[in-house]
């Protein structure tokens, strides 16, 4: 059975009517993929528009990488969850305010063991 396609694929026509896509085109396809034509062009519009939003993504510098690009240590991103300012270091990401209160809890931690250990030691050798 011919279908329409392979009648217009036989007389060279670029086109054919087929059946109507689920958008209502019309049915006019392509001959050669039998893709409605419309559809096609809304495609390739929708394809072009993705394209230019990752791109657009992509060449956008947040702080961060706009800092690093700088070889900048330190870049103004977002406030961390503890309220502070939102200066980050821009290796990690981390808040920079949050980090030296982690590194002094840590070494008020290594203090007070320390200590501990020396009045030990104290009574060890008293
Ligand atoms: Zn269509
Ligand atoms: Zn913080």
């Amino acid at each position: 059975m011919q279908t329409s396609r392979v009648k217009a694929a036989a007389s060279g026509d670029k086109t054919y009517t087929g059946k109507d896509c689920k958008y209502k085109h019309g049915g006019v396809r392509y001959t050669a993929n039998g893709v409605c034509i419309k559809c096609n062009a809304m495609g390739l519009r929708h394809y072009r528009a993705k394209i230019a939003d990752l791109l657009k993504i992509q060449t956008t510098p947040t702080p961060r990488t706009a800092a690093a690009s700088r070889g900048a240590v330190h870049y103004v991103g977002k406030e961390c969850g503890n309220g502070h300012n939102g200066l980050r270091y821009t290796s990690t990401g981390d808040c920079v305010q949050c980090q030296a209160e982690r590194t002094f809890a840590y070494k008020m931690k290594m203090r007070e063991a320390l200590d501990e250990a020396r009045a030990a030691n104290k009574q060890a050798a008293d």
